[in-house]
């Protein structure tokens, strides 16, 4: 049978929307070993390496992505509107405050390109999420990094030393990969000290994985954003709301300072489908909640079991868990692949800890075994 263009299309649309369907209403009971169409395939590999949210999308998500194909074949300008418009309601500031990009990997790579030069240095910390530190080291651009304190948080007295005539600051609250949260308190108070010590440079708070937080003092740094010409917050669609494959992410910061970022954006770089299903996301409290509800509870169980067998592992914020190990991380993430987990990467400069990404309730019932017979054998 010959098949028309329209009619592949139609049909393909019906079968993927099936699939992400039934993964997105059935996630609590998904089984990711379960047979999948290859493209979806991970060989029965338990994902616990990425951060992404196991649970996949909203219902109203692939709903939203799957009519947007109507529309797939014009560019996204005036959608694009739609999104910024629905962000702004989502934390109460105006479009004009919204900046969109293909996740909010390219907020920071806007931000690190527009902010710092050959004479002004990026401040960052180690480890932390690398993407504005590899976005200057392709650039030839100067870095101050600066470790982790025991506690694995963020020391932001070294990173306040380090501002002084620094092009951009890159605070990564809670921080990719231990976990770890700084109070709005203190973040504001990190803020004005920069401020006083290098008037001029900015500084980026990274909050991707805002909904994760379970602590009482954290908060995000939006509002202060908004009154101060030198802060810039990155949110996504990556995490809580199981878009990372979609890649939508957004700054929220004083509408000068979007002016000032947005020529650096690649022009329609985000598609009608992505565009479609971060609408529909931006408004779900519900949905929100439960991701929260899962992640606290794999999150919890996970800790506690390594915890138990002797493996610290400090409270995390996120949807990730950073355990000391006491062993080499690459020997562990390479010998956890051939027992069908894979877990994050080594995160020099810390040498004994592992990162293991949250998965679902069932999947870390499974994966925790395996990792904890690997640790206690090896
Ligand atoms: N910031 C942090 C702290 C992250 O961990 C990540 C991805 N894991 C990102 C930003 C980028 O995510 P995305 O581009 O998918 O929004």
């Amino acid at each position: 049978m010959r098949v028309s263009r329209r009619s592949f299309v139609g049909s393909a649309l019906a079968g993927s929307t099936a699939l992400l369907t039934a993964r997105g209403l059935e996630a609590a009971t998904w089984d990711p070993s379960g047979s999948l169409p290859s493209m979806f395939d991970r060989n029965g590999v338990i994902a616990l390496n990425s951060n992404e949210n196991p649970y996949g999308p909203a219902r109203a998500a692939i709903d939203a992505f799957a009519k947007a194909y109507d529309v797939a074949n014009r560019y996204p300008a005036k959608t694009e509107d739609a999104l910024r418009e629905a962000i702004a309601a989502r934390h109460g500031v105006k479009p004009e405050n919204v900046l969109v990009g293909c996740g909010s990997g390219e907020t920071l790579k806007m931000a690190t390109e527009a902010y710092t030069s050959d004479s002004r240095h990026l401040v960052t910390a180690s480890p932390t999420f690398e993407q504005p530190a590899t976005a200057m080291q392709r650039l030839g651009r100067p870095i101050k990094a600066s470790n982790v304190d025991s506690g694995l948080g963020l020391d932001l007295n070294a990173m306040e030393n380090d501002s002084a005539n620094a092009g951009l600051v890159f605070l990564c609250n809670p921080n990719n990969p231990t976990g770890t949260v700084h109070s709005l308190r203190d973040v504001l108070s990190f803020i004005e000290r920069v401020n006083r010590k290098s008037p001029g440079t900015m500084i980026l708070v990274d909050e991707a994985y805002f909904e994760y937080v379970d602590h009482p003092d954290y908060g995000t740094a939006i509002p202060a954003a908004l009154a101060n010409k030198s802060i810039l917050v990155a949110r996504t669609f990556s995490k809580v709301f199981g878009l990372a494959g979609m890649r939508v992410g957004y700054g929220i910061a004083h509408a000068d300072v979007v002016a000032k970022l947005a020529p650096w954006r690649v022009q329609n770089g985000i598609s009608q489908l992505s565009i479609a299903a971060a609408v529909a996301s931006a408004n779900l409290t519900e949905h929100v909640k439960t991701q929260q509800k899962l992640n606290n509870e794999a999150r919890a169980y996970a800790r506690k079991a390594m915890n138990d067998a002797g493996f610290k592992t400090l409270p995390s914020h996120t949807n990730f868990i950073m355990s000391d190990i006491k062993r080499d991380p690459k020997a562990f993430q390479d010998l956890m692949l051939t027992k069908g987990v894979a877990v994050g990467r080594p995160f020099p400069p810390l040498k004994t800890h592992a990162r293991i990404s949250i998965g679902t309730v069932d999947e870390m019932h499974k994966a925790m075994p395996i990792i904890l017979n690997a640790l206690k054998s090896a």
